[in-house]
């Protein structure tokens, strides 16, 4: 089945505005086994519209039209689909009736440019939009189904769900399982190395490999000729392999994020954090109460900048600082421990390097950070070096000081 999306919108074509819909309607097409085959964005320009109309109807089996039904002059999608298709727009009261009542519920008259809502192409069904005025509409022109969607995305999501996903369904040939792995402190060569023979994966698997800072994703889906298979044996049986070579590099399973599975550890262990942070600036923190129910195990951040502030808030030796520099293993080691006794926690991280682009010297070169960790049983520091800008070098930091935590929350007691 052949399927394609068009996004219609010029905000759409502009550096400040992603088209965010058609991730989300591809997520749910790919469950389904489908795939779409081609995805168009074109600016609300009647003409233009209606000769991607044109094309894409010729090719498609399924063309999902979204975006330009809203009640303003820019929205030109019904119009253009009308020319394209030859057919006329026909005025349908009880549409008219019911967006007048959306707004009488309100309060408030209907705006005579909402009237426009009102028609619809001749031969489509109309498709209820229960979170706004512009109904949907499907129709078939020679062998395509032609579905058409308003661009808001809280009106577009309950729409396909409810009246488009189904029917695919029926038509659709299977369904798909999917796994996330996510790894950290491996590069994307060394996950290649290590799991090269397992890729490409044979017939109904497919593996993706992402990578973006600080982490890598592998996207493992299985596609099932069963409609709604409950099991998918072979993704499970690749993905035991691919953790049995990533070993405690994967953070998590489940597509968690790292800081959602360090929270879940110190829940389960009844422990609490603080944060000590340099470079990082709070990041850290912001990303630990970031996760709902923080409050639970998170005490107390840090952000000590200055080296007076370090010295005040977290007790770090001021000739500590004078002879190692405030960018130090040791300095590192004395926030965290500094920081553990102010906030009376049972484990504290801290974080300070250099995010640049200046202050970097020979010795001490942009993106060197020191993380350290301590805890009531001792204190490890480590020294990396990130390479990127200065926002990437402080995700970095963030996201080893994570780690660290991760690691040592992992471990059998004692150990
Ligand atoms: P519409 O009036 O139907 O053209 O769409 C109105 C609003 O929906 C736009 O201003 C956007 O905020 C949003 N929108 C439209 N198309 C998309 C899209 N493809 N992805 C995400 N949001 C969209
Ligand atoms: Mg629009």
């Amino acid at each position: 089945m052949k399927i394609e999306i068009l996004a219609i919108g010029s905000e759409l074509l502009t550096p400040s505005f992603v088209d965010t819909n058609s991730l989300e309607l591809t997520r749910r097409l790919n469950d389904l086994g489908l795939d779409v085959v081609r995805k168009t964005i074109v600016g609300d320009e009647a003409e233009e519209i209606a000769a991607c109309v044109r094309e894409a109807v010729r090719r498609a089996d399924v063309l999902i039209i979204m975006g330009g039904l809203g009640p303003t002059e820019d929205d030109k999608t019904r119009e253009a689909c009308a020319a394209a298709l030859n057919r006329p727009l026909l005025y349908k009261a009880e549409i008219y009736e019911s967006i007048r009542e959306r707004f009488l519920r309100r309060g408030r008259d209907l705006p005579p440019s909402n009237a426009k809502q009102a028609f619809v192409l001749e031969g489509a069904d109309i498709l209820p939009n229960p979170n706004g005025t512009a109904p949907g509409q499907r129709l078939v022109e020679g062998g395509c189904e032609i579905v058409l969607l308003p661009g808001p995305p809280k009106e577009l999501l309950p729409m396909f769900e409810d009246a488009v996903w189904p029917r695919l369904r029926a038509r659709g040939h299977g369904s798909t399982g999917r796994r996330v792995l996510k790894i950290t402190g491996l590069g994307e060569s060394d996950v290649d190395t290590r799991i090269a023979d397992l890729y490409p994966p044979p017939g109904p698997l497919r593996l993706t490999i992402l990578s973006s800072l600080g982490q890598i994703e592998l996207h493992v889906t299985e596609f099932s000729a069963e409609k709604e298979a409950a099991l998918f044996p072979k993704l499970e049986s690749l993905a035991a392999k691919l953790l049995d070579r990533l070993g405690d590099f994967v953070y998590s399973a489940a597509g968690e994020d790292l800081e959602t599975v360090v929270g879940r550890l110190l829940k389960a262990g009844g422990a609490t954090l603080a944060c000590a942070e340099s470079c990082s600036g709070g990041l850290l923190s912001g990303r630990v109460t970031s996760v709902p129910g923080s409050s639970a195990y998170f005490k107390e951040g840090f952000v000590t900048y200055a080296n007076e502030a370090k010295i005040r808030a977290l007790g770090v030796p001021g000739d500590l600082i004078a002879s190692r520099g405030a960018v130090s293993g040791e300095v590192a080691g004395a926030m965290a421990e500094g920081a553990r006794r102010a906030a009376g926690a049972d484990y504290a991280l801290a974080v300070t390097g250099i995010a640049g682009p200046d202050g970097g010297t020979p010795d001490k070169p942009v993106g060197l950070v020191f993380t350290a960790l301590s805890w009531k049983g001792g204190l490890e520091t480590h020294r990396s070096i990130f390479i990127g800008r200065r926002d990437q070098i402080r995700f970095q930091a963030a996201q080893k000081a994570l780690d660290i935590l991760r690691r040592r929350l992992s471990r059998p007691e004692g150990t």
